[in-house]
């Protein structure tokens, strides 16, 4: 198989997705006899290379029966539109909230050029195609699906995203857990082996749903958790209260902007978030510079910033004080 590919477990090949950089954001694709599973698809981008694995799996498109986004973030979901165009017989399989901006893209393509610019989202994501709305389902919590002999099991997990849905495949005990159950890149694994922190990326971190998640999801007791970012995890205590503990953090990093001025927040939430994943870093025996961790991290720095920063202008609403003059442009979701 090419560098892209690398099958990882039993029917389960984990894909280089390419946006940004390699390392940065995976997909799978599962396999149960002939017929095949897409879960999460990267960016419009990553489809030729996920048909490209198809054929060197000796595979037709037309064995695909689902493709399952996490969520409808575009580095999980930019991929679909173009992906159910080349695959005729798979039917979309997302959360309700998801599904009618899969439907009709405009509103999330919208969004992400707000806050990437046109040129960039074409170039870093391409363009988003519509799915007919007849081949998609959406899953309710709890609901199976049937690949072949294997069972993957349906759960809503708010916390991250009030769109995002996790995928747990029975015959392996393995999670595909999109961003619920945090982001973990190799290369800042330390002397203390691999570390999770929770992506607060706009527009619905809600930290309280999200640890009841986490508290869901841990009690099918997974295996390995399949990382969108990035790749096979094998989840232990310490990785989880180190999840938990990042999702605690950053709440509280933006609470203490409750009582300063909305001018700078966002250059303040920046600084905070990155020191304290520096911080996460140094504690785990990451052994790259500085400046590395900060390259490697900086979308998510950013992102994470934007996401807390937004979190802060809905609680100000719902407290019914006028909105934060200093809020950002909220996009109906941003990847
Ligand atoms: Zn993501």
């Amino acid at each position: 198989m090419k560098r892209e590919y690398s099958q990882i477990a039993e029917g389960i090949v984990r894909v280089e997705c390419g946006l940004y950089r390699p390392g940065l954001v995976a997909c799978y694709l599962l396999r149960s006899g002939d017929q095949l599973a897409f879960i999460d698809t990267g960016t419009a981008h990553t489809v030729p290379t996920l048909l490209h694995l198809l054929q060197s799996l000796g595979c037709r498109p037309e064995q695909v029966d689902y493709v399952i986004p996490t969520h409808v973030h575009l580095d999980h979901a930019g991929g679909v539109g173009d992906l159910m165009r080349a695959c005729p017989g798979a039917k979309l399989v997302v959360h309700p909230k998801g599904a009618p901006h899969l439907i009709d893209p405009q509103r999330l393509e919208a969004g992400a050029k707000t806050v990437y610019g046109e040129e960039a989202f074409l170039r870093d994501f391409g363009a988003l195609q519509p799915v007919p709305a007849d081949r998609v389902i959406a899953a309710e919590d709890g609901q199976t699906l049937r690949l072949g002999d294997r069972v993957l099991r349906i759960f809503h997990t708010p916390g991250h995203a009030n769109h995002h849905i996790c995928i747990f495949d029975e015959q392996t005990a393995g999670l595909f857990s999109g961003d619920s159950l945090g982001v973990s890149y190799k290369v800042l694994a330390g002397a203390r082996g691999p570390w999770l922190f929770a992506p607060t990326t706009p527009v619905a971190f809600d930290p309280e749903a999200w640890e009841r998640t986490i508290d869901r999801l841990m009690a099918l007791e997974p295996e390995t958790l399949y990382l969108t970012h990035y790749g096979p995890f094998a989840p232990s205590p310490a990785s989880i209260q180190g999840l938990r503990l990042s999702i605690r953090a950053f709440a509280e990093i933006a609470l203490a902007e409750e009582k300063l001025p909305v001018q700078g927040r966002r250059a303040r939430l920046e600084a905070a978030v990155a020191t304290y994943l520096l911080g996460l870093a140094e504690a785990q025996g990451c052994s790259l510079s500085e400046s590395h961790i900060r390259d490697w991290l900086a979308v998510d720095i950013l992102l994470n910033a934007q996401g807390l920063e937004v979190w802060l202008a809905r609680r100000a609403k719902r407290a019914g004080q006028s909105p934060s003059a200093g809020a950002p442009p909220q996009p109906v979701e941003s990847p």
